[in-house]
């Protein structure tokens, strides 16, 4: 059995690499996929040019598919600050891709008229929100040192999150003071299985997002010196649209997290969580 040792907390663990778990949505080109906005679903078809077409069952030597897609909108996506600023930063230019300790929990979310908790809008009726409540009773007993990546999966889980119409069906998102709170406790990969922090219509303020990237109001601009300093909110990543099934247990985990290497500010990506356990030296 393959397996890794690795330090979080003080302690030593043990991450078994045969026992993982995808938490990305699987691109279903040909099939349901989960929808933000109502954009366009994402395409894959095959190249055609001339006498060439990249389909065998058509004739070609080998298949060869032209893809089009919305990260933020299409599925599993990693995203970074330069979803808000001017300056074009790119998910790669923040962050390599990594091993982290990671934390899992799940919360409910509550009517947004049945907490004091804030949100920059006004709220309304229909609005469900993520509260510093909820995710605060979720941490109790997290392990020290699982806390550089926060997986929240939101009630109820049914697997309609994996190809889902948000249009329709309006997702629940974070009040401040919950992301006041996932800022505190000092997560810098944040992973939910919601389309935005934000409420999806939320006048372009995605106030959520700003918290969590310390990006005041209204501004698309960074300090300067912002992507220089290994601690700055700004190099933190949001990754929106997975999909956490039941039979995966809220707690301890190791995360794989990587994206496409699109020079963009968000790309598709594939969250993995390994089993971990911790290490009795033999
Ligand atoms: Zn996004």
């Amino acid at each position: 059995m393959t397996h890794i040792l690795f330090d979080a907390g003080g302690s030593t663990w043990r991450a078994d690499l045969s026992r993982v778990h995808d938490i990305s949505i699987p691109m279903r080109f040909d099939g349901a996929q989960p929808n933000a906005y109502d954009v366009a679903p994402a395409t894959a078809h095959a190249y055609e040019t001339g006498g060439f077409v990249g389909d065998v069952r058509r004739g070609g030597s080998c298949n060869f598919d032209v893809v089009s897609l919305i990260p933020h909108c299409n599925g599993t996506h990693t995203e970074c600050v330069g979803h808000l600023t001017r300056e074009r930063i790119a998910v790669t230019d923040t962050f390599a891709g990594a091993l982290m300790p990671a934390t899992l929990v799940t919360v409910e979310p509550v009517p947004a008229l049945a907490t004091s908790e804030s949100y920059m809008l006004v709220k309304e009726e229909e609005d469900r929100v993520i509260t510093a409540a909820a995710l605060e009773d979720a941490l109790v007993g997290v392990r020290n040192g699982f806390t550089d990546a926060l997986v929240i999966r939101t009630l109820p889980n049914d697997e309609g999150k994996s190809r889902r119409r948000y249009a329709e069906h309006a997702a629940p998102f974070f009040t401040i003071e919950a992301m006041h709170a996932i800022v505190a406790r000092g997560v810098r990969h944040l992973l939910v299985d919601i389309p935005s922090l934000d409420r999806a219509y939320d006048e372009g303020l995605l106030s959520a997002h700003r918290v969590y990237w310390n990006i005041v109001s209204g501004s698309h601009d960074l300090e300067p010196g912002a992507l220089d300093d290994a601690a700055s909110p700004a190099l933190r990543t949001i990754t929106e649209m997975v999909y956490v099934p039941d039979h995966v247990d809220d707690g301890a985990w190791l995360l794989s997290l990587q994206s496409a290497p699109f020079v963009l500010d968000a790309a598709p990506s594939r969250p993995l969580l390994y089993h971990i356990t911790p290490h009795i030296p033999s």
